[in-house]
């Protein structure tokens, strides 16, 4: 059902993250009210700096209290050099991800005119959807071959979190038919190989079949990467496993002019943790020339999830107007330097502030 209004922590994070949160509750905070949305933030500090500061880490009392909001809007955590006794990244995003078990993370990777890009290619616009908890990505080890001579990692892939996994797929699948792109699930996977992959094969194509509205198909993963690159437009949601989906959700980000463009988010069925794929950027911190199109494209995906899980189209309805008044000012700029321009960051912000009354 949808709420009279919606709660959102807000974890600004290290380096340009407090920078690209701030410019994008600006950007909020001017869309919302147009759709009659009531958004209340919460912020936290949490990440390396505060780390340093305070020494103490995220704990699960504070998972539990961000999580009781309605979504989670991250900016950037970790800085060099910052790391926990055990010589592991202060990385609470990662704690958050295991904490509340998201087990899928979405990837929107596109092109826009105006970003300068390698690829000559036009109608790309792909959602990869990465499982993150399972296959060898997931670190279980058979502690009976560890010598200097054999080593094994194993690759478990389960039922139950494949169902989840392409329930996901094919929801997003559905939005996207309903914005007019095609409504089609591809799974990119190893079954020729791999017998866990078998199985998630299988199970794919059961999901499948309860969603005869999409259009599915199903690559070798090495022909589909290839397909990144050679034939992208043929794509509109990739869903694979955990190590495949590591490298091929590079890849597509790679083919469409990088990080400062490419937004994320980490969800369950229950919670949803949205950031920019890029992360601190301590060389550039606090110089006010961070791109926020990531972070800005993250809050629309936010929005988005926000919109199918509470059944409410208001927040769809502004998730688009978003991306129709980012879209139009990356053609028009102003743009930050990261893409070809020599705006600063409140100067692209103020610049969408603009473009959203316009668009409305
Ligand atoms: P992490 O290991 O935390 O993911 P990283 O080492 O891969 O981070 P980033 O912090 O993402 O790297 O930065 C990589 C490069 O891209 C840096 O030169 C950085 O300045 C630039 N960069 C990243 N994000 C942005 C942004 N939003 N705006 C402008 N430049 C950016």
């Amino acid at each position: 059902m949808p709420k009279s209004i919606y709660t959102v922590a807000a974890l600004p994070g290290d380096g340009i993250g407090p920078e690209v949160v701030a410019s994008t509750l600006k950007v909020l905070d001017r869309l919302t009210p147009v759709y009659n949305l009531a958004i209340k933030y919460t912020h936290y500090d949490f990440g390396a700096a505060a780390y340093q500061r305070t020494g103490a880490r995220i704990s699960a009392t504070e998972m539990d209290e961000i999580g009781t909001h309605d979504a989670v809007l991250l900016g950037a955590m970790g800085l060099p050099g910052i790391r926990m006794p055990n010589g592991t990244e202060v990385a609470p995003q990662i704690d958050l991800r295991n904490h509340f078990g998201l087990f899928a993370s979405l990837r929107h990777t596109r092109l826009f005119e105006g970003v300068p890009t390698r690829l000559k290619a036009e109608n790309v616009d792909i959602l990869v959807i990465r499982e993150t908890t399972e296959g060898m990505f997931a670190g279980i080890y058979d502690e009976v071959e560890t010598s200097d001579q054999s080593m094994s990692d194993r690759m478990t892939i389960t039922r139950k979190t494949s169902e989840k996994l392409f329930e996901v797929a094919f929801a997003q699948a559905r939005l996207r038919k309903a914005k007019g792109l095609p409504g089609h699930v591809t799974l990119l996977h190893k079954s020729n190989v791999l017998r866990s992959n078998g199985l998630l094969v299988k199970v794919f194509k059961e999901v499948a079949a309860r969603y005869p509205d999409c259009g599915s198909a199903d690559f070798y993963v090495d022909a589909g990467a290839m397909f990144f690159v050679t034939r992208p437009e043929i794509y509109d949601v990739v869903v694979t496993e955990n190590i495949f989906g590591d490298i091929v959700s590079e890849v597509a980000a790679g083919i469409v002019g990088g990080l400062g463009v490419a937004p994320s988010g980490d969800v369950s069925e229950e919670h949803g943790v949205f950031q920019p794929c890029h992360g601190s950027a301590p060389d550039i911190a606090g110089q006010g020339v961070a791109n926020p199109v990531a972070t800005w494209l993250s809050a629309a995906m936010m929005l988005d999830w926000l919109g199918v899980r509470h059944k409410d189209t208001k927040c769809i309805d502004a998730a688009q107007h978003l991306r129709n008044a980012v879209e139009r000012q990356l053609a028009e700029g102003p743009r930050t330097r990261d893409i070809g321009g020599i705006a600063k960051t409140n100067e692209v912000t103020q610049a969408l502030l603009l473009a959203i009354d316009g668009e409305g």
